[in-house]
């Protein structure tokens, strides 16, 4: 099987070494009920109201297929984290104002355009392993585009976004250019895997039956989405991948900007997503 037939289909999740099957739901408890409700406050404007369907990543990039909900299932005692049902229609969640979404939707088509220029010329080899380095070159694009289509699916994913750095929000929705701040910076790499996964919360913690441990994913929104991944992070509090391009300072582009796009992307491996970094027993 090609990684990409692979990855045409969730198998199983991997998680901190362990394989977890669709099982049964009895005792499934959802890791939070964010996104779940049509009324809330839009992750992009801030203003509380009528939600939209908002896919994340973009519909157009693979963004189709069955999707599940992670959550935790107590068995024997140890809260495992696992995918929940599956169900059609790709990763989407009530997120984002109806404006908003129109308006991040306008940078889509790049995002989307990268996305299956990449997914195709792959699709039929040998895909590199990890800690390999792909260097990428990408003609008439749109870096300003990519970007903004990247971050608005992450302020989306991820209400804590908005509050601290509102410029940023403004600055996705009115296409201005704007300087990201040091501790956020989003990081990007290459990822050939069968699962592809979207969190965006910050820290999510696991802790164990005797709280002896705690795992915090030190991550603002993280996008494993063959073949790309996508991490939004601070640089002082979690460590940098190797190979990772700070791919930040396309912000200080317009959605309008059209170049050559050259880039250096390390290959991860599924042991260095920071999904996997939940642990699971005590
Ligand atoms: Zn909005």
């Amino acid at each position: 099987m090609s990684w990409r037939e692979a990855a045409t289909y969730w198998i199983q999740f991997q998680v901190t070494g362990a394989r977890y099957r669709q099982s049964m739901q009895t005792g499934f408890r959802p890791l939070g009920t964010f996104g779940l409700d049509q009324t809330g406050t839009c992750g992009l404007c801030g203003v509380y109201g009528r939600l939209s369907v908002t896919h994340v990543p973009p519909h157009g990039a693979g963004n189709d297929q069955a999707a599940a909900t992670m959550g935790t299932r107590a068995d024997e005692g140890l809260a495992r984290v696992q995918p929940g049902t599956y169900r059609d229609g790709g990763v989407w969640k009530w997120l984002l104002c109806e404006v908003c979404n129109m308006k991040v939707g306008r940078y889509d088509e790049e995002f989307i355009r990268w996305w299956r220029m990449l997914w195709e010329r792959w699709s039929d080899k040998t895909v590199p392993k990890p800690g390999a380095v792909g260097i990428l070159n990408f003609t008439m694009a749109k870096p300003g585009a990519f970007i903004r289509s990247v971050l608005g699916g992450m302020f989306a994913m991820n209400p804590h976004l908005r509050p601290r750095y509102p410029d940023v929000a403004e600055a996705i929705l009115r296409d201005d250019p704007v300087a990201m701040p040091s501790d956020l910076r989003l990081q990007m790499s290459l990822f050939f895997h069968g699962f592809r996964y979207v969190i965006g919360q910050t820290m999510v913690g696991v802790s164990a039956p005797d709280f002896s441990s705690i795992t915090s994913l030190n991550v603002e929104g993280e996008w494993a989405w063959p073949p790309f991944c996508l991490a939004l992070v601070d640089p002082n509090g979690s460590d940098w991948r190797a190979g990772a391009m700070d791919i930040s300072e396309w912000m200080l582009e317009t959605s309008q900007v059209v170049r050559d796009v050259k880039v250096k992307l390390g290959v991860l491996g599924a042991d260095e997503l920071y999904m996997s970094r939940f642990q699971n027993e005590a």
